[in-house]
């Protein structure tokens, strides 16, 4: 299955990066395209990408160009503009974005927001704190001083359905949709030194008190809001006795397989879920219409 945010075209080129003066041509290329983010914000024209030749940049937004890939040959770089003018129609965040473009747009404009993100909160060596230089097109930051490399970042999340026969566990978190009717599959960072099913048991004893036993993979999801990657899972229910974790949790509730399919009908008063974009969506419709088997 092939989520919002995934199914970015680009080839990396992760030979072509590891070489300055690919990266130099590439970026004097006249079929060289860049993607100028301002603010993280992505520059839309009509219902797509706006990407921009090299002439509507200076030489220092060029120089400090990301390179994204390469498309049928064109190199694709990002340009962070945080603090100059856009020349786009309009910017959009990349949530709202994704709404509307392609799958392909939606999956470039993962990889960018993340790469371009990383980069502005790593400027210097965690080690011995000397400023950090971009190397391989903005896919390595090397300490100038003691050579430290760092490496994009991305941090795994564990998204999943709890089971328990014609029911399922959902959640509703103590943020903005709180005493709603709006509930989602269960979520939680990945700990350090714990596998994907150490971590759904955790999160779902942590937060609906519930023992999990079997954890299954369905499918996974980049989500660029800085850099994740959730990891969809359904999971089969050892215990039914909830216990809320208040401090993260307005409710945790079991619901059943007939509320659910009212709620993918957009028909219930009692519940709402999220929309296609999000992978809860899916884990939550897969289970409900027996598409897989949990
Ligand atoms: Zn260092």
């Amino acid at each position: 299955m092939v989520h919002t945010f995934s199914g970015n075209p680009l080839d990396r080129e992760d030979a072509g990066r590891r070489d300055d003066v690919w990266i130099d041509t590439a970026r004097d290329d006249d079929s060289t395209r860049f993607l100028a983010l301002a603010d993280l914000n992505v520059p839309i024209e009509g219902e797509s990408l706006h990407w921009l030749h090299r002439e509507h940049f200076d030489e220092s937004d060029l120089e400090s160009a990301l390179l994204l890939g390469s498309e049928e040959g064109a190199a694709r770089f990002v340009v962070d503009l945080s603090n100059e003018s856009a020349s786009a129609d309009r910017y959009v965040d990349a949530r709202s974005a994704a709404t509307f473009l392609s799958m392909e747009d939606a999956g470039v404009v993962a990889h960018a927001r993340s790469l371009v993100d990383w980069h502005r909160r790593n400027r210097f060596c965690g080690r011995c704190a000397s400023p950090l230089i971009p190397k391989r097109g903005g896919n390595v930051l090397q300490c100038g001083q003691c050579e430290a490399n760092l490496f994009p970042r991305t941090d795994p999340v564990a998204i999943m359905v709890i089971v328990d026969g014609d029911r399922c566990l959902l959640g509703q978190s103590s943020g903005r949709m709180a005493r709603s009717n709006f509930y989602s599959a269960l979520a939680g960072f990945i700990d350090q030194g714990e596998s994907i099913e150490e971590a759904v048991r955790r999160e779902v004893m942590e937060e609906g008190g519930v023992r999990v036993g079997d954890v299954r993979y369905h499918s996974s999801q980049p989500w660029p809001f800085p850099s994740s990657l959730m990891i969809g899972c359904h999971g089969l229910a050892e215990t039914t006795e909830i216990s809320i974790d208040e401090k993260e949790m307005n409710d945790v509730r079991w619901f059943s397989r007939e509320e659910v399919l009212a709620a993918l009908a957009e028909e219930s008063d009692v519940l709402r879920i999220p929309g296609r974009m999000a992978i809860a969506h899916h884990l939550i419709h897969d289970w409900a219409t027996g598409t897989i088997e949990v």
